[in-house]
């Protein structure tokens, strides 16, 4: 198998400020246990090229575009952070990063659709799963795997797709891209009531999002995966599959309460790429979401990578 790790200098640079958990230091701790675990050389390491505006625009409304654009502090600013939202702000590289995270994806999907690569993970930041097309919140700024789901159906012909998102948090701004939209499966859990408040309210064929309670552990998602996930998946019969891989559901992470492991995301990985070989030619394209505990974050990247390479 080959697996490509895409990622770019520039989305260490964006950051939110000493405090913010979604920081620079989240990619380093991915690196950093990837070679400890001695899987580094394994890997296709690629630098991810900026996504073009027009890319952008197949899920983002002109106006969202343009606030990220023009709103980057510059060197004669006054101030070093433009906010957005309570927790989600702008600096001087933001707009840098935004357009790396998104042209990592968009990258790894025309490589994974040529036949170059099996498949990739994008490590990358910002993240994208809460942004709507018209709207950057909760850390994210553009949709990066909406991005490349669009790319994969309106560039290159595919008909039908499917997104899994394993972020703790409901993919708000993947549902608003793609509610009602019959080529796209979304398949989620989420810990709900929590931020972002929403995926229970919309009962759209397309949208496999289960709320599950706080405290619940992996055997909860593992079930959730069997009984509502895969059925949803064989019969959408994708001819590729995006992965919001976010890593906050774990056991270790305090942004949230659930109770997942490496193995539990390692599991999910295989199953997702049983999925893909069986009606995707395995095609996957994994991008970076959430993750807050740096040490639980890369080890579990490492579980869900030696998975997409079949290193075990
Ligand atoms: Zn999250």
């Amino acid at each position: 198998m080959t697996t490509a790790f895409y990622t770019h200098a520039d989305c260490k640079r964006h950051e939110m400020g000493s405090w913010h958990p979604e920081c620079p230091e989240r990619l380093q701790a991915i690196e950093d246990q990837l070679i400890a675990s001695r899987i580094d050389s394994l890997i296709d390491y690629r630098e991810a090229p900026p996504a073009d505006e027009s890319e952008l625009a197949r899920v983002h409304t002109a106006d969202a575009i343009y606030r990220i654009r023009e709103n980057c502090p510059t060197a004669e600013s006054e101030y070093t952070y433009f906010p957005l939202d309570a927790d989600t702000s702008l600096n001087a590289y933001s707009w840098r990063a935004a357009l790396r995270a998104a042209g990592a994806a968009v990258a790894a999907t025309d490589a994974v659709i040529a036949g170059e690569l099996d498949n990739a993970f994008c490590s990358v930041r910002p993240p994208g799963h809460h942004a709507t097309p018209s709207e950057a919140m909760g850390f994210c700024l553009f949709n990066n795997v909406a991005i490349a789901a669009k790319h994969a159906m309106d560039v290159h012909g595919l008909k039908k797709v499917a997104i899994v998102d394993f972020d703790v948090h409901h993919g708000n701004g993947t549902e608003a891209a793609f509610i009602g939209d019959p080529r796209v499966l979304m398949v989620s859990f989420f810990q709900h009531p929590f931020y972002p408040f929403s995926g229970t309210g919309h009962p759209a064929a397309n949208m496999v999002n289960v709320p599950v309670p706080a405290h619940s552990y992996g055997e909860t998602v593992r079930q959730v995966v069997i009984d509502q996930w895969l059925p949803a998946l064989h019969e959408h019969q994708p001819e590729m599959i995006f992965i919001s891989a976010g890593f906050d559901a774990h056991r270790e992470d305090d942004m949230a309460q659930m109770g997942l492991v490496e193995a539990d995301y390692a599991w999910i990985t295989q199953k997702i790429m049983e999925v893909a070989k069986t009606y995707a030619k395995g095609r996957i394209v994994s991008c970076l979401e959430g993750g807050y505990n740096l040490s639980a974050l890369g080890r579990s990247v490492v579980a869900h990578i030696k998975v997409l390479a079949e290193l075990e």
